[in-house]
């Protein structure tokens, strides 16, 4: 058994964890960022549309982005379709993670790929690369581990609602520049898309019955005529669409990113989230662990709940609103999307934000 010590460990690449090491290195402390998987950010499982604002946010390199994105098109259940201003980018979401945990590293973090967080120990955790086990004691752990958080389980706690996603990639005939959604009965509490990548698109269904994901794709593919042969690889995953958990730190421990359930309840992005909270969160355990005050840790929950709790709150009841009223009539369910989803006026009626990632206005 190997034996490691830091201030902070900080469980999963992806941009919530990366996001997290980068500025707790940053604050000065001694930084382990370690993740499970071989490659940071491979396989992606991403649609790769992020806001054009993020490239304000995070050390962004421009090799990131693959075509801008200037609008959103919204087709409804009864047949209209609905276009709003959407600017943002579709990215190599592969490359942004890299480029995200080598920032990390550059700043002096130690990067630990094929190495899966396993159980609590005292004074940090237990971790296993292969056969080997090493103990990492730390007094901070961040945990940026995804949807289904290993380490938010040590702690107890649990997402309240969790999408399946199928996605593919597929060719496209020529380029496209904007996005499209897709509501239909057939994918319940959520909806489909085509997102333009250059030459191909990410094509994909979220839904909440994870069993009729892949039929749910398949009748999408079908309704857009796309055939099988123009299909080029498969991927998918898990979409918290409960809202955030009610408590996000406790003793030594913070949560952030999906993790956290801080990705938008209502559109299932979470890449900017995680980015935007991941760098609070390294922020206050850099702090914290320097400090040797895990008291102090408290201020990243009341941190990201001011910049974010009243966005994230109002998705929450929107999915809640959008969830009671699913039906399979197509005109009832257009009547409950236009009341609950981001294009719609409707939508922010009730929202007062000044959130640099809050949808804009449509232009019906
Ligand atoms: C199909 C699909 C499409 C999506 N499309 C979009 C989109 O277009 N735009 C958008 O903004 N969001 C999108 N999302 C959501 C977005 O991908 C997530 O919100 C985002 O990845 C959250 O980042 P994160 O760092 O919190 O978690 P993740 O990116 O999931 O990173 C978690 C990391 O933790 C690692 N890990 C997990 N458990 C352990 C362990 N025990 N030990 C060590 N490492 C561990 C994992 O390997 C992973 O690298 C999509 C999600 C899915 C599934």
């Amino acid at each position: 058994m190997i034996l490691l010590r830091c201030d902070v460990v900080v469980v999963g690449a992806g941009p919530a964890g990366s996001m997290a090491a980068l500025s707790a290195a940053r604050a000065g402390a001694e930084v382990i960022l370690l993740d499970r998987r071989q490659a940071v950010g491979l396989p992606v499982q991403c649609a790769e549309y992020v806001p054009w604002q993020l490239a304000e946010h995070v050390p962004w390199s421009p090799d990131c982005v693959v075509q801008r994105i200037s609008a959103m098109r919204t087709h409804l259940p009864d047949g209209q379709v609905v276009e709003t201003s959407g600017r943002g980018y579709m990215i190599d979401r592969w490359r942004l993670d890299q480029h995200l945990a080598e920032a990390a590293r550059h700043a002096g973090a130690c990067l630990l790929l094929r190495t899966r967080a396993v159980e609590p120990a005292p004074g940090g955790l237990l971790a296993r690369q292969h056969d080997r086990e090493a103990r990492i004691q730390a007094r901070v752990i961040v945990a940026a581990d995804g949807p289904r958080s290993t380490v938010g389980s040590w702690i107890g706690s649990d997402h309240r609602g969790l999408l399946t996603a199928a996605q593919c990639t597929v060719a496209l005939d020529g380029p496209l520049a904007t996005t499209q959604v897709y509501f239909d009965p057939a994918y319940e509490g959520g909806y489909g898309w085509l997102f333009p990548k250059g030459k191909v698109a990410n094509v994909g269904v979220g839904l909440k019955h994870g069993l009729r994901a892949k039929d749910a794709l398949r009748h999408l593919l079908d309704r857009l005529s796309i055939t099988r042969d123009r299909v080029l690889s498969y991927t998918g995953g898990l979409i918290p669409s409960g809202g955030p958990l009610e408590r996000t730190w406790q003793d030594n421990v913070i949560l952030v990113g999906d993790a956290a359930g801080q990705t938008h309840p209502i559109t299932g992005a979470g890449v900017a989230n995680a980015c935007l909270c991941g760098s609070l969160a390294g922020q206050v355990a850099g702090r914290a662990a320097v400090k040797n005050d895990p008291t102090l840790l408290e201020g990243y929950e009341r941190q990201w709940r001011d910049f974010l709790g009243a966005v994230l709150a109002h998705a929450t009841a929107r999915r809640r609103f959008l969830d009671a009223h699913w039906s399979h009539d197509r005109h009832q369910l257009s009547t409950a999307v236009r009341q609950s989803w981001i294009a719609f006026p409707d939508y922010g009626k009730h929202l007062r934000s000044s959130n640099v990632l809050t949808p804009q206005a449509p232009v019906e």
